[in-house]
């Protein structure tokens, strides 16, 4: 590609807005531009990442033997009816209606379109198992856009769905061929991720991992052990439902609505304290050594709440009394409507624990501390949580418990028959029996990819792509390509040369002065970059940089190709 025939558009500076240093690096090096909240044009050289990372996608989705097909952005307000997700879904579904009054919704995943297929294409056990995939475009109201693409409200997804006979199928076929295949996904993108285990948010289902790049400015926390291969969301490290008796119902369990993270955080960073997760709640613990109890809502909204309104405050619940806790969670295992009750429990017995601080919301869906009370709300479990600061095991009873930030950029459920069986997506099984079937279901955030590849690869000077994802190899600069008859012979040639080999390269010839040219270059991330002068042609010479390492050297005009070889 020749820059003057390409479209570069390089800002010296970011917009006020960025905060992230991807998304100042995404601005300044013209990779995309904002139309409007959460809405981005992908710019020529923005869109060639992009196209890399799909690619790699796609190759491994058919290797793992997934199909592609191509599913509407557009969907019936009917399918969603029928999955209860309409209601469920809650704000970040876009829903609109067309001139016959018909509703609809832009898509933010598409589980129903894709049972409704199947149940109307697929009959029998023979068909089986089956994966379809699409990489297509998504939309989600997202209360805070933010971030640039990493959380933006028209994004591009790539989402799988299998389809099986059994749950050994499910698994064997579906879940870890595509949990493989996200592995090799990430390692070819030259990502620092994590596989972690998950929970399934509105999605829904059962068994479930994301995989999380690990960066500093990762809106998700992630606790593992340092001595196995234990790894969970904290959205999951604190709501794993408990086992026996004292497990959550299933059916209430996916009820919850996702809890936010991002405020314990917030907290945790005000109170400037070590925290721990544990299985009952986020516990940090107080500069005097003192018990402090996040109770959370898991409500977005809950992000506002301020430091000066909880300076002081013993409990800020006002909830009933603890009797109505046992009354509500009775014999039957309790339901998921009185957990703020719950909570009023778990806040007195902190206090009475000698807690300074409890720090909660009095709404309904306290569902962190939901979950621990289960049937047993007389006698709630707590954790001495000062073991868990000074490092005690996590939930897999090795080594001691981390935490780090990630960023989610992909995530695979076992939905089991969530969909399948609201939705009626049956087949004949090999003794004629009609049987619901088991699915699964896998997304990977395609443009998140690439700003969470940013966050990871960069320095002062602009982006430091890897191999795989940077838009070009290797770009020519020449000095004085207007001007120098003999540069620009010696640059076309290389180009030409290049080209012909097959490396992606990109040819500066823009008209613009030499320091623009090395700072776009550097600020681009294109790994190699050969600069082409008088002076170095004179010896048959041009300088040759790993943009990565910064190291620079002398190489022979004609062997330049040879290192791409
Ligand atoms: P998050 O927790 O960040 O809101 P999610 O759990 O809601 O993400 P999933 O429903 O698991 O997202 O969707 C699959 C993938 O789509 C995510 O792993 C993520 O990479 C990507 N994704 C989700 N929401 C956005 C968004 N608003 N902008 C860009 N990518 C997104
Ligand atoms: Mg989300
Ligand atoms: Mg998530
Ligand atoms: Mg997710």
């Amino acid at each position: 590609m020749k820059a003057s025939r390409f479209f570069i558009s390089t800002l010296k500076e970011a917009p006020a807005e960025a905060a992230l240093p991807s998304h100042k690096l995404m601005l300044r090096a013209g990779l995309v531009k904002a139309l409007a909240s959460g809405l981005y044009t992908w710019m020529p050289m923005g869109l060639r990442v992009l196209r890399k990372v799909e690619h790699i996608v796609r190759e491994e989705m058919n290797r793992a033997g997934a199909v592609e097909l191509l599913m509407p952005f557009v969907q019936p307000a009917e399918l969603w009816q029928e999955s209860g997700r309409w209601d469920f879904y809650g704000k970040e579904l876009l829903r609109l209606h067309d001139r016959h009054e018909r509703e609809f919704c832009l898509s933010p995943t598409c589980e129903e379109t894709i049972t409704d297929i199947v149940r109307k294409e697929i009959n029998s056990y023979k068909q089986l198992p089956i994966n379809f995939y699409h990489i297509n475009t998504k939309f989600r109201d997202e209360v805070r856009p933010r971030f640039g693409v990493m959380r933006a409200r028209e994004f591009v997804m790539k989402d799988a769905y299998s389809f099986h006979a059994d749950y050994e199928s499910l698994v064997r076929d579906g879940y870890q061929p595509m949990y493989d295949a996200y592995c090799r996904i990430f390692d070819r993108l030259g990502l620092d991720y994590r596989p972690v285990a998950a929970d399934t948010g509105s999605i829904g289902g059962t068994g479930s991992h994301e995989f999380q790049v690990i960066a500093e400015s990762g809106e998700d926390v992630i606790a593992y052990s340092d001595a196995s291969d234990y790894a969970a969301n904290v959205e999951l490290a604190q709501t794993l439902p408990l086992s026996g008796s004292r497990a959550a119902p299933a059916a209430a369990l996916e009820k919850v609505s996702t809890p936010d993270v991002k405020t314990i955080v917030q907290l945790v960073e005000f109170l400037n304290v070590p925290i721990a997760t544990t299985m009952k709640s986020i516990v940090v613990e107080g500069e005097n050594g003192e018990l402090v109890l996040l109770l959370l809502r898991g409500d977005h909204e809950f992000n506002d709440i301020k430091a000066e309104k909880l300076a002081g405050v013993k409990s800020p619940l006002t909830m009933a009394a603890p009797e109505a806790v046992r009354a509500a969670f009775g014999a039957d295992g309790g339901s998921l409507g009185p957990v703020g009750f719950a909570g009023k429990v778990y806040a007195d017995y902190a206090l009475e624990k000698g807690a300074d601080w409890v720090i909660g919301a009095n709404e309904n869906h306290c569902h962190y501390t939901g979950f621990n009370f289960g049937r047993d709300a007389a006698e709630p479990e707590f954790v001495d949580l000062r073991n868990v600061v000074a490092g005690d095991p996590s939930p897999c009873g090795a080594g001691s418990l981390k935490l780090a930030r990630g960023i989610e950029v992909g995530h695979v459920f076992q939905l089991r028959d969530k969909y399948s069986a609201a939705l009626n997506a049956v087949f004949l099984d090999n003794n004629g029996k009609s049987q619901i079937m088991e699915m699964g279901c896998y997304g990977i955030g395609i443009t998140r990819i690439v700003a969470a590849a940013i966050e990871q690869n960069h320095d002062e000077r602009g982006i430091v792509w890897t191999e795989t994802m940077a838009p070009f190899t290797a770009v020519i600069v020449p000095m004085n390509y207007k001007k120098s008859e003999a540069v620009r012979q010696a640059a076309d040639e290389l180009y030409a040369q290049l080209t012909a080999a097959g490396v992606d390269v990109l040819l500066d010839d823009r008209d613009e002065r030499a320091g623009v040219l090395l700072n776009d270059s550097e600020l681009l991330g294109i790994p190699h970059r050969i600069v082409i002068g008088d002076r170095g042609l004179k010896e048959g010479v041009v300088e040759y940089t790993v943009r990565k390492t910064g190291e620079t050297c002398s190489v022979k005009l004609d062997e330049v190709a040879a290192l791409f070889a």
